[in-house]
Formats: C-alpha cells, structure tokens, sequence
C-alpha cells in the first residue's frame, strides 16, 4: 500500500489544487482500515472551512439513457468557460457486476483529458449507504481543491438517486422519449425529486419524439405539488452528440441558483442536507457496531433461521439482538 502523507501534506496539496494528492485524500477517504479513517476525518475537518463554494449538481437516468455523454458535452460546455468541473459517480450496480461499470475508461474521454476536469468514480463493492457518504466526503474535498462545479452521476435504477438528490443543490433527471416510464423503471417519485427533466437524444429522426415527450412530461409535471423554494421543474429536450440544449440547461442551473439564494432556500437546503447527513453517519455506524459485536454476530445465525422457518416474531428476534447488544 502507498505511503501515507501527513494531514498537512494532504490538506496543502488540496488546497493547492494538486491533483495527485486529491486522487491519494480520495482513496484515503475510501479506506476502510480505521487508521485511515483517523487520518481521513482529521484531513476532511481541516478543509471544510474551504469547502461549500462549488454548485452541486445531481444527474440521474437509467443505462443507457446517455448519461455519460451528456456529461460530457456539459462537462466541456462547463470547463470552455473556464469552470473547473468534478464528476463523481455512485454506482449501486457495481455490488453486483464486481466491477464498476461507471469506471469504464472509455466514458468521457475527452472530458477524462481536459485539464480543467477531474472524473472519480465510485469505489465497486461498496455498500450503498457508505458509498453516499464518502461521496459527499469526496465532494467537499474537490471543492477545496477549488472546482466550481460537482456533478454527481448515478445510475437511476434504485435507491441512490435519493441519496444524491440529498447532497446536491439541483438534480436533473435524464429521460429517453418514447420508452415509457415503466420502462424505463422510473417512478414518479424520482420525477417528483427533479429540477429539471432532459429529454435526451433530441435529434434526427428522434427530434419529433423527443419533443412530444416534452410536452407530455410538461403536462405530468404541472400535477405535482410546487417546491416548498418557489422553483417549479422544467422540462427540455437537449442532444450531447449535436450539443443542442446544454447551454440552455445549464442557464437553468444558474437560475435556480439566483432564485434559490435570494430566498435563503439555498442556504437552508444545505442546512437540512448536513443533519440528514449526520442522521445518515449515526445510523450507519450504529448499524456496523451492531453487526460487528461478536455476541450479536454468534447469535444472529440462529435466529435467522428461526425467524425463516416461523418459530420467532423477526421483531421479537430483533429486540433478543438489541438485547445482547446494548449489555
Ligand atoms: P449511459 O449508460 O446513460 O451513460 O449512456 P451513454 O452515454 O453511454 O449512451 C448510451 C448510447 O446512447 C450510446 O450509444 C450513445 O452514443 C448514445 N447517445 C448518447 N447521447 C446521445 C445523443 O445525444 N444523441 C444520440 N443520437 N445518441 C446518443
């Protein structure tokens, strides 16, 4: 394993941007070894005060929906601007295929190689609930090392885009025209969460589809409730291989911004985000503690299989656990 630094010489090298020791802070921040974790909290508490200035971004859609390329095209319209752009990826699918496929080299390419951009993606294996913190973790760590833009990428097929819609300050949602919601495994209570909805994919022959899917979204959206922020959802339609509709979305992003911090809902947004944050990081490591204690572990073989083949109550099976656990 590589030689650790010293907080300072972590700290001094994020807040001068160098990119190296972000990638180390980072791996740090992802180690699991409990010194590292010492480490990690004493580097993160030394950045935070110069954290919190980028604009967080959340972007979600099911595979295939053109997730990565829209990024990128956003990513290069963001950093011809001179923005220095951070794209962190949650990826639940990773569990699963042993493998990230959100780490696959071959997405953004040219984003991958623009010097004013810094791609990361999640760490494969991950249990999801850690992955979210160690993202927001990561995110506070780019921000201090001076990105003005954090996009957050997650595949939208369960549980994370509620995860990153709670650590970012807009969240778009990408959608494909024509495949349907039950296709595309959406619920409405993912539409409910976004700022923005993009249709992606908006040309040639697509064109009139992605269209009719606007408005038909546009309809659907004017159902929901407004946001308590005074910010109602838009719809677009948008094309990363003919960057139609980027520049628009992003003038989005900037909107909601201005609305959001003349009525103070900006600030309070990320207020409410760092006590669920912490509510998460208390259930979390309870959960750990609980499932680690080597009295709890010996006897919740057992009373699984007795919950399974009926002969115990699971709360009452739960509450023998906690009992163990709490003496
Ligand atoms: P992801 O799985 O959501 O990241 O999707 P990708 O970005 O990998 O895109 C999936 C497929 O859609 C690829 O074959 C892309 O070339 C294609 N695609 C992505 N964006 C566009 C677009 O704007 N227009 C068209 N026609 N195809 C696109």
């Amino acid at each position: 394993m590589q030689k650790r630094l010293s907080v300072q010489g972590y700290v001094e090298g994020i807040l001068s941007g160098n990119r190296v020791i972000l990638s180390r802070a980072i791996t740090l921040i992802e180690s699991q070894l409990s010194q590292d974790k010492i480490l990690a909290s004493q580097v993160l508490e030394s950045i935070l005060p110069f954290s919190g200035k980028a604009i967080r971004i959340g972007i979600t859609g099911v595979p295939g929906v053109g997730k990565s390329t829209f990024i990128e095209a956003f990513g290069k319209f963001l950093t011809s601007q001179g923005k220095k752009v951070a794209v962190l990826a949650i990826d639940p699918s990773s569990q699963k295929s042993k493998g990230s496929i959100l780490g696959d080299k071959t997405r953004m390419e040219q984003l991958a190689h623009d010097p004013l951009a810094y791609i990361r993606p999640s760490p494969a294996g991950a249990f999801l609930g850690g992955v979210a913190n160690r993202t927001r973790e990561t995110m506070l760590i780019c921000e201090a090392a001076g990105f003005d833009v954090i996009i957050i990428e997650t595949v939208g097929v369960g549980q994370s885009e509620t995860f990153v819609r709670g650590m970012v300050d807009f969240f778009l949602l990408l959608m494909l025209a024509g495949a349907g919601d039950e296709l595309q495994g959406l619920k409405k209570g993912i539409m409910e969460m976004a700022d923005t909805i993009a249709i992606t994919k908006a040309d040639s022959d697509n064109l009139p589809k992605a269209k009719l899917a606007r408005a038909e979204y546009e309809n659907a959206i004017h159902l929901f409730p407004p946001e308590e922020s005074g910010w109602y959802a838009r719809v677009m339609t948008c094309s990363a291989l003919e960057n139609a509709g980027i520049a628009e979305i992003w003038d989005l992003v900037e909107q909601h911004k201005q609305l959001l911090q003349k009525n103070g809902f900006f600030e309070k947004n990320r207020q409410n985000q760092n006590l669920e944050w912490m509510q998460n990081s208390i259930q979390q490591t309870l959960g750990e503690h609980f499932y680690n204690h080597p009295k709890v572990q010996e006897r919740l073989k057992n009373l699984q299989k007795d919950v399974i083949s009926g002969k115990i109550l699971p709360h009452h099976a739960a509450f023998e656990l906690l009992s163990i656990y709490i003496k």
